[in-house]
């Protein structure tokens, strides 16, 4: 584990200081594309382009203005509308030199410059020469070309940079009107990135106890709360992001209700997984942590200093149990149990918990069918912990980390449950619901047995998509060193 991990541990609740494995893997997060970034990142149209003598420009774009019907180029705000022949991509330069008067217009201190007209369908050829040709300056060297460039905008400054050398000059103006806002992206991400291996090896850890118990496939999920209070770029956030992505900002920056656990634990790991059944070894447990229902309450003495600083709290934790009692579920288990589904579960369970405490202690929350009783040990660890802001509404800004991309139903279910982000590692190219790129067929690899009903067609990019009501922000998680749970990719996850 590296300095700047176990400077991260440090600073975490005894619960998940007790669950932690030894060995933390570092990765990266690579930001989910969603459906549209992929369908429409480089639809092409074909424009109008024209040279003329910069003094010429303001003439030549009433031409343009008053035979398209409006500013045809208003469209492709993208593009540089004016651009010197030294920065025409390279391939166009070697074309446009050679045609016309060329040879002068491209000479070092010429002042001619090449002009955007707007989209081809919005003019007449005819009509566009016979009109520039009487514009003054323009001496009868009315010339016309033709060249592909990006319908919609740039989504990063490299973008940019490649679309310049392939099409036309273009700049990006730090905005991506095809998926989520990239300043929210990247200023979640440098949260994110500090701890994000420290869940994934927890959500990895559970997946293996949950295969050695039996119980279901390696899948894990562990959700989590992030509290980051008085953020110092608190201002510019709420000013960048528009709509969801700014509500759910600001509910970033709400105080959290409670601050959870007291301090104090060794930072052992239990190898050897068994089911959670003898109830005295989870409380010795809790008392070994110096922690049980009533103490997990803040002590204020703590409170104030730790409230400075982002907190991270484990809400839940959760396994695959899809083979768990699973007589009546055939082939493929309990869809029911999948890890994703039985993590979001256990949150409404402690949210209920919560609610009903003065009520009544002896609720049956949990369902069958569900699979939402902890199993494992380690489930029943952090069930049995408070919810650390039992106050909104299922999981709300929560964090969910997943061993694999979820498949479509526990996609769905994250995206019903309001979750804040999802970071998941290994994809699910033929099952998964939340990556946009298409399924690809090739990754079965049992021709012919499985035709047409393995995959193929598009993703779902359920992360991000604006016609539900509820989008998230979504990574993949690239481990440094392959820490390979492997599943075949018929599974649904
Ligand atoms: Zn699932």
């Amino acid at each position: 584990m590296g300095d700047t991990t176990k400077a991260v541990v440090e600073t975490l609740d005894p619960i998940t200081k007790r669950l932690l494995p030894s060995d933390i893997t570092k990765g990266t997060l690579v930001p989910l594309k969603t459906i549209l970034e992929l369908r429409d990142y480089l639809s092409l149209c074909q424009v109008y382009v024209t040279r003329a003598p910069q003094k010429s420009v303001s003439s030549i774009f009433e031409v343009a203005k008053r035979i398209s019907g409006n500013d045809g180029a208003r469209n492709l705000p993208h593009l540089r509308r004016c651009i010197k022949p030294a920065d025409l991509p390279p391939h166009l330069k070697n074309a446009f030199v050679n045609e016309g008067n060329g040879r002068t217009i491209h000479m070092a201190k010429s002042q001619w410059l090449y002009i955007v007209l707007g989209p081809k369908t919005e003019f007449s050829y005819q009509e566009l020469e016979k009109e520039l040709r009487v514009v003054e300056g323009m001496n009868d060297e009315v010339w016309l070309g033709e060249v592909p460039v990006p319908l919609l905008a740039p989504t990063s400054q490299s973008q940019a940079l490649m679309w310049s050398h392939e099409f036309w000059q273009s700049i990006y103006r730090k905005n991506n009107p095809l998926g989520p806002h990239p300043s929210t992206i990247a200023r979640t991400e440098t949260f994110v990135a500090r701890d994000a291996a420290i869940w994934m090896a927890l959500a990895q850890q559970t997946a293996k106890k949950a295969q050695k118990a039996g119980m279901g496939e390696p899948i894990g999920a562990v959700i989590i709360k992030r509290t980051t209070p008085g953020r110092s770029d608190s201002g510019k956030a709420k000013k960048a992001g528009k709509g969801s992505d700014s509500q759910k900002e600001a509910n970033d920056e709400k105080e959290a209700g409670s601050e959870g656990f007291s301090e104090g634990s060794d930072a052992t790991n239990s190898d050897g997984e068994s089911m959670a059944s003898p109830s005295a070894d989870i409380t010795n447990d809790m008392k070994q942590l110096n922690i049980s229902q009533s103490t997990t309450q803040p002590q204020s003495h703590s409170k104030s200093k730790v409230e400075a600083k982002e907190k991270t709290q484990i809400v839940a934790i959760a396994g695959d149990a899809r083979w768990h009692k699973h007589g009546c579920f055939g082939e493929t288990g309990n869809p029911m149990a999948h890890a994703a589904l039985r993590a979001i579960s256990m949150v409404a369970q402690k949210l209920v918990r919560s609610e009903n405490r003065s009520e009544s202690e002896e609720q049956i929350m949990e369902f069958e069918c569900f699979q939402d009783k902890p199993l494992l040990h380690d489930e029943q660890l952090v069930f049995d912990a408070d919810h650390p802001s039992p106050d909104g509404y299922l999981c709300h800004d929560l964090e969910l980390y997943l061993t694999h991309e979820p498949c479509t139903m526990c996609s769905m279910g994250i995206l019903h449950s309001r979750m804040g982000k999802v970071v998941f590692c290994r994809r699910m190219p033929l099952t998964g619901g939340m990556t946009s790129e298409d399924r690809a067929r090739d990754v079965c690899g049992n021709t012919g047995a499985c035709e047409g009903s393995c995959g193929g067609g598009q993703g779902l990019g359920l992360h991000w998509r604006k016609e539900l009501n509820w989008t998230l922000l979504g990574w993949e998680w690239e481990a440094d060193k392959s820490d390979a749970l492997p599943l075949d990719p018929h599974i649904h996850a």
